[in-house]
């Protein structure tokens, strides 16, 4: 068990994790922020960001973090690479489990974020990697001039179709309904793009392929139940997101997804406990809601420390 105590650890470091790291930081309490790959979370695999106030003409999210993390170093934010395994609360103090270390701390703040969620269909974990993918901005490069297709009606699977366009020959747009989900902007540009064709009513059964990598889909038609076979040699997930809250599910109220419960003030079921970000269950999850859970849960959980120094 490490001898310092910390005011508050901060379990992952994207838009909410790093802007609860500025304000704790700025305020002078001890913080640690635990990250278990690289600084910036799910923004360091999107192309450009135009919906970040600040940046008209739009960022790109590596820039973006970059800048995040800058700011949070002028304030001495101290980070440190390890996965964060279990937490246990003993009231005034709390153990945050990092790889095989115990972290001692009075307030813990959860912000860590939601990955892309899978299919769950044959193939799809044969084939990651080696023609499956779940991030166009990290492997579309990787696929100029062949067929792709990507799967989604979001604003992730619009983003990634329109960022496939510049290096595929043909994006198979294949969503499960007949109208997109995502932002009409985005629908605009994806209609506009002769290189994309939408694939309506289809749900992909199978990715099939051989030694070198996806050959192709086999979709089934959701309403007259037909089968079809897409010739791609790259398959991009893109349905959606699921909260990486698993480790902390015998201990904090989470709801039937998976996102922890919290109320306004991002206070979650334990005392001292607070949850930010994609994680914590909300009505919208963009980088601009992340800064502004981060900012309240950190202002929140130093209120919480201020009433524990004073009540004893
Ligand atoms: P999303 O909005 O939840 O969309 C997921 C899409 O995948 C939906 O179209 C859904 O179909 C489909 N889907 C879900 N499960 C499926 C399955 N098993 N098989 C086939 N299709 C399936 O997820 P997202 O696009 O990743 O976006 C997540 C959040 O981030 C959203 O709030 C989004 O607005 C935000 N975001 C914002 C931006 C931006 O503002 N620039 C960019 C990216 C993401 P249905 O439509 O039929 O449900």
């Amino acid at each position: 068990m490490s001898e310092t105590l910390y005011d508050v650890v901060i379990i992952g470091g994207g838009p909410a994790g790093l802007t609860a790291g500025l304000y704790t930081s700025r305020a002078k309490l001890k913080t640690l922020l635990v990250e278990r790959m690289i600084l910036g979370g799910q923004v360091m695999t999107t192309t450009k960001v135009e919906n970040y106030p600040g940046f008209p003409g739009g960022i790109d999210g590596p820039d973006l973090m970059i800048r995040f993390q800058e700011h949070c170093q002028e304030f001495g934010l101290e980070t440190i690479t390890g996965e964060v395994t279990g937490l246990v609360d003993h009231g005034k103090e709390k153990l945050v489990s990092v790889d095989d270390q115990e972290i001692r701390t009075r307030a813990v703040i959860i912000t860590t974020g939601a990955e892309p969620s899978k299919l769950g269909i044959p193939g799809e974990v044969e084939f990651t990697g080696r023609g499956g993918s779940y991030c166009a901005t990290c492997d579309g490069a990787f696929f100029r001039d062949v067929p792709v297709a990507i799967i989604g009606g979001g604003d992730t699977a619009a983003e990634e179709a329109l960022f496939l366009s510049r290096f595929a020959s043909k994006v198979y747009l294949v969503h499960r309904r007949d109208e997109l989900r995502a932002t009409k902007v985005l629908q605009d540009r994806i209609f506009a793009n002769d290189k994309i064709e939408p694939v309506w009513n289809c749900v992909v059964e199978e990715a099939v392929g051989d030694n070198s990598g996806v050959t192709s889909l086999r979709l089934r038609n959701r309403q007259d139940d037909a089968r079809q076979t897409l010739e791609v040699v790259g398959m991009f997930v893109a349905i959606g997101v699921t909260p990486k809250a698993h480790f902390l599910a015998k201990i904090l109220e989470l709801d039937k997804d998976g996102y922890i419960l919290t109320d306004a003030d991002c206070r979650t079921s334990i005392t001292g406990v607070f949850a930010a970000g994609d994680v914590r269950k909300k009505i919208l999850k963009q980088i601009a809601t992340a800064v502004g859970d981060g900012a309240i849960a950190a202002i929140v959980a130093e209120k919480y420390l201020d009433d524990l120094e004073h009540t004893g």
